[in-house]
């Protein structure tokens, strides 16, 4: 969430923020800005909205070497140009304090910033007592505040007025900072991403190594508790205790993180239409035909240890999370291990037993996502047993895990995610398989799998072939104000999933339940304007979901069956049938994935919506 650049060197410092904050612009797009180093004065632009107003407010040329630049979304104060970033701040020492006599009596900064200060109301006090106001509603401009006001006071370098400051935050931050007449950027990070691309007399930093990889290949992470400084020469990095760090600089893997729109409308339609190619790059070189089982290197868990595990806890946030419940359901059904899913941001704040025989599972896309993060910290630092399952490479859950495994579905842009989710559960699959294999399932059951799996991209292109049909129905249920998803035990992390695609992209207020819940309460909403779509995949549910169709038809509910039944009772009964193919049940959420993608992407283009870069929303979520 927010992006951040920072350049120092020999370019057009605006050129090359501007493009940085057009690669990082799906982390936040509620405003835009940057500050520039030109002729020894710090000059700032900013504007609420999307780059595009940015832009517009620019002059044509702005000389400068070194800058810092931001994609807000916004967590202390409306989306406004006032509570954009940068925030320039200048602070000047009461008259008291002999200003004439001291140089350092007059100090600006600009500082952008990702994440929140959940101190800032106790540093505002602070800031108060000594006569200094913040002009906007964000808590970043009380950090900027803090650290002039430090700086001002101590007459220290930028540097020392940022670890200082710093010492005093409780929260999470990535940010950087600048002042006049020094093209050295300060960096720090805690909870949010900070990258440092490293060029030749020439520096960068971002929050994302997408905006530096047009620039440099060689990159290094600042580490939670560090600062930086960047010079057009190099870079220094030391701990919040002013211990100098070692780091070592490691190569970007430019494919997996270049993205570009191509002819696609939208990146969302893009990355639906990839998956058959992305789930294949996900099953690449992990499936053994010699044992019809899987092989996931990264676990570094070996089969005894594997065979130790008495449980498996999933923790994710969004999507994530609902891929897990997927995930959770397959481990259950196929390895026969009692698996569950929660959600991360909950599991960390309820003080979780953690148990020597449980294997924990944290699932990014973005590998920043701080709920998921914060979790599998807690984890840790309680000895479980920990893995990953992330898309980006070399992102910090990735980092700090015990093993894991990627999803190899390239970068993913759209906020609401399609190939990510679908690339999680193919993890999740090979991951059942594995430990069934070293259980109870047998060397044909396996073969039966691994077939599966290797026909998955086939069967997802079949789908996708779809497309048309899927779009007419959406047209004719996008005027609708609220739909219902229902599904029974597997089905029903589908039917969540559906629903979530849904409202995020077309604001289509959407409520999944299991389907048996339907009597229990939600039944009073059905109604000739509320439509249910119901999630049927061919298993032994199939009865008992067909009653919840009959029941919502008898209160003339409209319904959209999705199934891979041949059954010939569904199109009978529903209005519309939106098909899958028939497939291994552990392939169903996979593959009925994709109708319900679709399905979302053309309601919410019916109405006109934002597709890429839905309303309050912004990807990869590095806050709390
Ligand atoms: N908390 C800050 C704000 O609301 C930073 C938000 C961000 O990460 O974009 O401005």
């Amino acid at each position: 969430m927010c992006g951040i650049i920072a350049y120092t060197g020999k370019q057009t410092a605006s050129t090359v923020l501007l493009q940085g904050l057009k690669q990082l612009e799906y982390r936040g797009y509620d405003s835009a800005g940057i500050s520039v180093l030109s002729r020894g004065k710090l000059r700032t632009w900013k504007a609420a909205g999307k780059l595009e107003a940015l832009l517009h407010l620019l002059p044509t040329k702005i000389s400068g070497k070194s800058g810092i630049g931001h994609t807000r979304w916004a967590t202390h104060g409306a989306p406004s140009d006032l509570n954009a970033h940068p925030h320039s701040v200048t602070v000047s020492l009461p008259d008291d304090q002999n200003r004439s006599n001291n140089p350092e009596s007059t100090v600006t900064i600009s500082l952008v910033h990702n994440g929140i200060i959940e101190n800032s109301e106790q540093l505002l006090q602070q800031l108060q007592d000594q006569q200094l106001q913040p002009q906007s509603e964000t808590d970043s401009e009380i950090l900027a505040l803090t650290i002039a006001s430090i700086k001002s006071q101590q007459s220290v370098s930028l540097l020392e007025a940022c670890r200082l400051a710093l010492l005093q935050v409780h929260g999470t931050y990535g940010i950087a900072a600048m002042e006049p007449d020094s093209s050295d950027i300060i960096l720090a990070r805690n909870g949010s991403p900070v990258i440092i691309g490293i060029g030749e007399g020439e520096m960068f930093a971002a929050s994302d190594a997408s905006a530096l990889s047009r620039h440099t290949r060689e990159v290094t992470h600042l580490e939670d508790g560090e600062l930086a400084c960047l010079t057009p020469d190099g870079y220094q990095v030391q701990s919040l205790n002013a211990q100098p760090s070692i780091k070592t600089a490691i190569t970007l893997d430019v494919q997996s993180i270049n993205h570009q729109l191509g002819d696609y409308a939208h990146f969302m339609h893009k990355e639906i239409l990839e998956q058959p190619a992305t789930i294949a790059r996900t099953l690449s070189g992990r499936l053994d035909h010699r044992f019809n089982t899987s092989h996931l290197g990264g676990l570094n868990l070996d089969a005894r240890e594997l065979l130790d595990i008495k449980r498996i806890k999933l923790l994710g946030c969004g999507s994530a999370y609902y891929a897990a419940q997927s995930g959770a359901d397959m481990i259950e059904s196929l390895a026969r291990i009692p698996g569950d899913a929660e959600p991360a941001a909950e599991f960390r704040y309820r003080n979780p037993l953690i148990e020597r025989d449980t294997l924990y599972i944290v699932v990014s896309q973005s590998g920043e996502t701080y709920d998921t993060l914060a979790a599998a910290r807690e984890i840790k630092r309680k000895g479980g047993k920990l893995l990953g399952i992330v898309n980006s490479v070399g992102s910090t859950i990735a980092r700090e895990v015990d093993g894991g495994v990627y999803m190899h579905a390239g970068p993913e842009v759209s906020v609401a995610s399609t190939k990510a989710y679908s690339s999680m559960l193919v993890v999740f699959a090979l991951l059942a398989l594995q430990l069934a294999r070293i259980r109870d399932l047998s060397p044909q059951q396996g073969a039966h799998i691994v077939q599966a799996l290797e026909d998955l991209p086939q069967l997802i292109e079949e789908t996708l072939a779809q497309e048309e049909m899927i779009k007419t129905v959406a047209a004719s249920y996008a005027d609708v104000s609220s739909a219902f998803f229902v599904g029974r035990t597997s089905a029903y992390p589908i039917a969540l999933e559906g629903a979530q695609k849904l409202k995020e992209i077309s604001y289509i207020h959407a409520e999944a339940y299991p389907a048996s819940e339907l009597k229990h309460g939600p039944l009073a909403l059905i109604s000739p304007t509320t439509p249910t779509l119901v999630v049927l995949p061919d298993n032994d549910l199939l009865e008992k979901s067909l009653s919840a169709l009959e029941e919502i038809k008898a209160r003339q509910g409209p319904l959209i069956a999705l199934t891979n039944s041949p059954d010939k009772r569904i199109p009978k009964l529903a209005d519309h049938v939106l098909k899958a193919p028939q497939c291994h049940p552990i392939l169903h959420p996979m593959v009925m994935a994709i109708p319900l993608q679709l399905f979302a992407y053309h309601c919410a283009l019916a109405l006109g919506r934002d597709v890429d870069q839905p309303r309050n929303l912004a990807k990869s979520v590095t806050v709390e």
